[in-house]
């Protein structure tokens, strides 16, 4: 088990090693964009205030730092970790201008930062790859304030037959677009793995709960392509 978990670790770290420099690109190419209305949602959802903290766990580039930080024209703290530092160099290079958004490498399952810290926690498109998705989320309400909330967005299980169908049948095309626009197309069929492999919206609700979220719910977007998972820590 611990091996799994080991080799997990390295795989999904070996898989951003490849991808960091067209990362954002790709994204783009494989949701056609909606990635960026869903990342929008979730800020919406936060709805933060100007002054409020965040630590957005499993960062990469930043996109979440950047949308949290230009609701208040850049008044929020911000920390963004992630694990990789190829993808970490990224977004550091890409937000050199938001001197309020602050990088460190981490890792979600032992974040190296003090209890009772943060107004927010996000955690988007990561939390599918972490080896330890419970330990992640003790973590999570660890570094919480009281009164804080988490907020998780992340692929999850469509609810429409017809449109997992279409789903399905688009997702063997991802690893070919992954080759022509990134060069390989090994990183996006773990990507395609991941997906399929992930607990579902309840499943998550309930590790939420046993790790003493409060109000935890959650909201499927675009049918249940991805869903954002909230809850309290009280
Ligand atoms: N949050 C960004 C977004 O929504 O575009 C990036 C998501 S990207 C799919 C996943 C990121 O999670 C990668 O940058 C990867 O290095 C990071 N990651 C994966 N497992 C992690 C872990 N256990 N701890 C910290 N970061 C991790």
């Amino acid at each position: 088990m611990q091996q799994n978990l080991q080799q997990k670790k390295g795989l999904v770290k070996s898989v951003f090693d490849t991808v960091y420099s067209k990362y954002d690109l790709m994204n783009d190419f494989m949701s056609f964009g909606v990635h960026r209305y869903w990342k929008r949602e979730l800020i919406r959802l936060i709805n933060p205030s100007a002054n409020d903290t965040l630590v957005d766990v499993a960062s990469g580039t930043g996109d979440i730092a950047k949308l949290f930080s230009n609701v208040n024209q850049n008044q929020s703290k911000i920390l963004c970790v992630d694990f990789n530092r190829k993808m970490l160099s990224e977004g550091k290079k890409r937000l050199k201008n938001y001197k309020n958004i602050k990088w460190k490498l981490s890792e979600a399952e032992n974040l190296c930062l003090p209890s009772n810290s943060f107004d927010f926690y996000t955690i988007s498109f990561g939390l599918r790859n972490t080896k330890n998705i419970n330990k992640s989320i003790k973590e999570a309400y660890r570094v919480l304030k009281k009164g804080g909330r988490f907020f998780c967005l992340e692929f999850s299980k469509i609810q429409n037959q017809n449109l997992e169908i279409m789903y399905k049948n688009y997702s063997k095309f991802i690893p070919a677009i992954g080759k022509i626009v990134v060069g390989e197309s090994k990183p996006y069929e773990y990507l395609i793995k991941s997906i399929e492999n992930f607990i579902n919206q309840e499943e998550l609700i309930e590790i939420l709960r046993k790790n003493k979220f409060y109000k935890s719910s959650y909201k499927n977007l675009s049918g249940g392509i991805v869903s954002i998972h909230s809850g309290w820590k009280i």
